[in-house]
């Protein structure tokens, strides 16, 4: 269990004085709801607060800190006039400048004749120097507290910066010296404090460098991040690999039937693939292989030749996947093309309720079903196997690691497939996956016609109409993608449902509508009216960003394109050049366009090649541009930042590979530092996967 060195971390924030529900809300917003989360969110800038001038040498427009007597209170007059205080010191006189003012409180703070210390921006009006609501007004023998730097933490619009600098500083007086889980030479080498010192000092820098994520600090916490992804990735794989696996190799006979019922000939690169597994699977080991390729890539039919591994050496096999849409397109799929098989496919989501869902988990419990396709709902524990083999995890992203790992605990020694279809660079690969097997399907299908991209403002509105009614007319479908709002999901949806009526009334009730908030039923509902049904027009949020498979559409507006990843635009552009007939995407943007998000949106221009776009992507998000991340379902590092800490990671993977050769069950003195290190960041799993968790 938890070290109970970390216990006072690991309390709900509500804990700290302060914090009461309203502001554990706001803060968990912006860190997380447990004091831990509170140490990761470093400061990203600073006040100095050293500079301390008379008043006659003091320049405006800084931050500064003075000690003045109070010399004369001039209430305002009316309402609209700031209550003003008279200050000076021996070289001259300055106004503190108080709006709103509550004149009792000011008396109190400031009587006049004493002697205060003042800190704030200072500004020159008319002339004169003044103080507009100083941030700090104290008695002279307190001014340490005051005159010092002070960190600057990213904010929500809700909570003031004191109320979240003084919970982070509470948080850190909670913090403990924990045992070193850096091996010693390397700790020396680098010259890096202590985890304790490093937290501190990443918390109180002395100046603009101590804000950089290689100080040494920073680069400390960082690393330490790293290790445990890596390691917490490593024991995984390794309690998987001990686990030994059963030769799943069929005689071909389904494999025949369902070759027959394809509309196509498989690409070589999906053969070869299907080899790859094949031989995997056939053998004494288990697998784990992640399956990579590009949206429209054809990875459907691959997984299910894996699945039919499983199902034709006697056992079962499941394939879920994130969303009912996208279950439900598998299972059409997949009952199509086993039709000649005598096989038994059932679906499995949230809506199977009573005893309609007792039927369809005792049928899987006893056998009678041979591939199951489901959402989250297979990860139930009463949902059993007789004998599960085959394991699909689609469009991975969206689930955590140790998600994957819950459906193939389903059996015994189950091989399992994860697959996705977000293009990731070589590092990023590392930090999610750790050293998986890879096979990847890096041709599409035969037939497609590249997508013609184009940019432009917002504002063009009317000529995008007028291009939308002539696609129409040429019997196009269309996809138009409303803008993402990450603050709030019901300005997403208003600004979804205004386009839908005003297209829908401009081009007669030919438009569907689907979002993310909508009922199962109703979503499905008006995905089908568009795939099968008399709409032309699907508008959606990055409800379609997954898996919806139109193959007749053919144009895409994607409105506030800069407010999208990389990686989204590219997967939701993959919703169209899915045919032969040319497709068309059009991104539009609003004004004024960041530096950042122009390079952007010229690379999807330029580009359809995922790998690319990934790589960079990675690059640009180095330059600081983090809006749309959150979406690309990477793991998302509190500290480190791949961009700048690439080569931290490659040394972290190779100690977390040394660490388990020497000592795989962490019993070694270092071994528990690295326990420590482990829940520290939240990876219990990876404990508990230890043969002596
Ligand atoms: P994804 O990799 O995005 O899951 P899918 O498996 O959904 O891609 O395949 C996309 C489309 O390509 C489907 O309509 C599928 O039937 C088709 N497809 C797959 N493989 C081939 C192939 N070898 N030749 C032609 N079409 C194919
Ligand atoms: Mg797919």
């Amino acid at each position: 269990m938890r070290p109970q060195i970390l216990f006072s971390l690991f309390t709900p924030i509500t804990t700290l004085p302060g914090i009461g529900p309203r502001n554990a809300k706001l803060l968990e917003r912006l860190a997380g709801s447990i004091v831990v989360d509170l140490l990761w969110l470093l400061p990203r800038d600073i006040v100095d607060r050293r500079y301390m001038p008379l008043i006659r040498d003091a320049s405006a427009e800084r931050i500064a800190t003075l000690k003045v007597t109070v010399s004369t209170h001039i209430p305002s007059s009316n309402k609209r006039h700031p209550y003003r205080i008279l200050c000076r010191d021996d070289s001259g006189e300055m106004t503190l400048v108080f709006f709103h003012a509550r004149s009792d409180y000011l008396k109190r703070t400031l009587p006049e004749g004493e002697i205060k210390i003042i800190s704030g921006r200072l500004e020159r009006f008319r002339g004169d120097l003044q103080m507009t609501h100083p941030d700090y007004i104290v008695d002279p023998e307190d001014i340490a507290s005051v005159l010092r730097v002070e960190p600057v933490y990213p904010l929500t619009a809700a909570i003031s910066p004191k109320t979240l600098t003084r919970a982070i500083q509470f948080a850190l007086d909670k913090t403990g010296d924990l045992p070193e889980w850096i091996d010693s030479a390397f700790l020396q080498q680098r010259q890096w404090p202590d985890w304790k010192s490093a937290l501190l000092s990443a918390h109180a820098p002395d100046d603009i460098a101590a804000l950089s994520p290689v100080s040494d600090a920073r680069s400390r916490l960082a690393y330490d991040e790293l290790l445990a992804n890596q390691l917490a990735l490593g024991l995984m794989r390794e309690s998987q690999r001990v686990q030994s696996g059963r030769k799943n190799k069929g005689d071909g006979t389904l494999r025949e039937k369902v070759q027959r019922a394809l509309p196509f000939t498989l690409t070589d690169c999906q053969e070869q693939v299907i080899t790859e597994i094949d031989e995997d699977m056939a053998s004494e080991g288990r697998m784990l292989r992640l399956l990579q390729g590009d949206v429209g890539s054809g990875k459907t039919v691959v997984a299910l030749f894996m699945m039919l591994n499983g199902v034709a050496s006697g056992g079962q096999a499941a394939i879920m996947a994130p969303t009912e849409i996208l279950a439900r397109q598998h299972l059409a799929t997949i009952t199509t093309l086993t039709s000649d098989a005598d096989m038994t496919v059932m679906l499995l989501t949230g809506r199977d309720r009573g005893t309609a869902r007792s039927k369809k988990l005792a049928m899987l419990a006893s056998g009678d079903v041979d591939i199951i396709i489901g959402t989250h709902a297979l990860f139930q524990d009463d949902v059993v196997f007789l004998d599960l083999r085959a394991a699909v995890i689609d469009e991975q992203h969206r689930f955590g690691v140790h998600q994957r790992l819950m459906l193939s605990r389903k059996g015994d020694g189950v091989d399992t497939l994860v697959m996705t279809a977000t293009p990731i660079p070589r590092s990023l690969m590392l930090t999610a996956f750790g050293d998986l097997d890879v096979s990847r399907l890096t041709q599409k299908p035969p037939g497609r016609t590249p997508v013609v991209t184009r940019i432009m403002p917002l504002d063009r509105h009317g000529d995008v109409i007028d291009a939308l009614d002539r696609a129409l007319k040429a019997d196009a479908k269309i996809y138009w993608v409303c803008p993402l709002v990450e603050e709030s999901e019901t300005l997403d949806l208003a600004a979804a449902e205004e386009r839908f009526t005003e297209l829908n009334t401009r081009f007669n009730g030919i438009v569907a509508l689907a979002h993310g908030r909508m009922k199962h039923v109703e979503k499905d509902e008006a995905v089908s009216r568009f795939s099968d049904g008399d709409a032309r027009i699907l508008v959606a949020t990055t409800v379609i960003e997954v898996g919806v498979d139109v193959p007749d559409a053919t144009v895409m507006v994607i409105e506030h394109a800069e407010r999208f990843g990389l990686a989204q635009l590219h997967q939701l552009r993959g919703r169209i050049g899915r045919g032969e007939q040319a497709s068309t995407c059009l991104l539009l943007y609003g004004q004024p366009l960041t530096e950042t998000a122009q390079a952007r949106l010229k690379i999807i221009r330029e580009t359809e090649d995922g790998f690319q776009i990934a790589e960079e992507d990675l690059k640009i998000r180095g330059a600081g541009e983090m809006l749309g991340t959150r979406q690309s379902g990477m793991p998302q590092f509190k500290v480190a930042d791949i961009a700048f800490h690439g080569d931290l990671l490659a040394t972290a993977r190779n100690d977390a590979k040394l660490i388990i050769n020497r000592d795989p069950d962490l019993k070694s003195p270092r071994g528990e530092a690295l326990r420590v290190l482990l829940y520290l960041f939240g990876r219990d799993a990876a404990v508990l996967n230890l043969r002596s968790g």
